[in-house]
């Protein structure tokens, strides 16, 4: 009895041992770390340029769609004066992304606009919602299965998109939605994009918590929604371009004053709450279909194409 014991210990053991080098040789492989070299063929994303969503190009209006959420990282609750404040506050950063915004395209020959909501008398511009789930928590499953069931329903059921295309002219229309997360909330802003896998809805949202909010993160996110990748960090669930590992030293060293690698002023590192102090560089041009042209080796790099590239 006692041998047969041992002996079941010890398959158990090699199947963990087995079971545990597996995964780690598998998340070297997922994270690029190791990689094995095969004959390179460039990709180009396999998204037609009519499926691109709610934000397809930027130029030409934007409407911002504001949705105020209380979720499980926070309430708002508007009887209150310094909610009122806080969302005052957060509407400000729309004008100041969309002069920054506004400015930047001049650089490339473009004229975006944006439409949003100043108040919340802007009755097709602002909304206010209630979700009994942290929206932010499922944050990774959100960006890597390119899902958020609950908020595309919000908005199937509650807003009228074609309207707001219609009375403001928009091309494209992106809903963002505001938390009122507290001081010390740990998830960051995030966007859902139709820029790597066609979505279940056509709606491309922004979330962006209070805390951890201001005009160059608007406008960052709102980038996203029409292209551009972060430069910050390397490709880890091929949800992206497929940036290899060590991007960020890459993009630090070429484009150092881009907003898709930081959000913080670059001499201060503040987060400003009046004003961006960063640029859309070259890479992100490129990514947004500003220019056509890649600044750098895509090939080389091993990265994926710009979908505009094929417009
Ligand atoms: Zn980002």
């Amino acid at each position: 009895m006692e041998k047969k014991k041992d002996w079941l210990i010890w398959v158990v053991l090699a199947a963990v041992v087995l079971i545990c080098g597996g995964l780690t040789v598998k998340s070297l492989f997922d994270f690029g770390i190791i990689h094995i070299d095969k004959p390179y063929v460039p990709q180009y994303i396999d998204i037609e340029y009519n499926d691109l969503g709610s934000a397809k190009f930027l130029d030409g209006k934007t409407a911002w769609v504001s949705i105020f959420a209380s979720d499980g990282s926070g309430s708002w609750d508007f009887t209150k004066q310094a909610d009122c404040d806080l969302r005052d506050e957060m509407l400000s950063y729309y004008p100041v992304a969309a002069e920054w915004i506004a400015g930047e395209g001049k650089k490339y020959g473009f004229s975006p606009e944006f439409v949003f909501a100043q108040s919340p008398d802007d009755s097709l511009l602002y909304y206010e919602a209630k979700f009994d789930m942290e929206l932010l928590d499922s944050k990774e499953y959100k960006q890597i299965n390119g899902v958020a069931s609950d908020e595309w329903f919000f908005v199937d059921e509650n807003i009228d998109s074609g309207a707001i295309r219609e009375k403001y002219g928009c091309d494209n229309v992106v809903y963002a939605i505001f938390l009122n997360t507290p001081a010390d909330y740990y998830n960051t802003a995030m966007a859902l994009a139709t820029f790597r896998k066609k979505l279940a809805y056509p709606y491309e949202m922004l979330w962006l918590p209070a805390n951890s909010c201001c005009p160059a993160v608007v406008a960052h996110e709102t980038l996203h929604t029409f292209g551009a990748t972060d430069l910050y960090t390397f490709d880890g669930y091929g949800i992206s371009y497929g940036q290899p590992f060590g991007f960020d030293i890459f993009c630090t060293e070429n484009y150092p004053t881009d907003i898709m690698l930081s959000t913080a002023d670059a001499e201060t590192g503040e987060k400003l709450k009046d004003r961006i102090t960063r640029e859309i560089t070259d890479i992100t041009a490129y990514y947004i279909g500003w220019i056509n042209e890649p600044p750098f080796d895509v090939d080389g790099m091993e990265m994926v194409h710009s979908h505009f590239e094929r417009r």
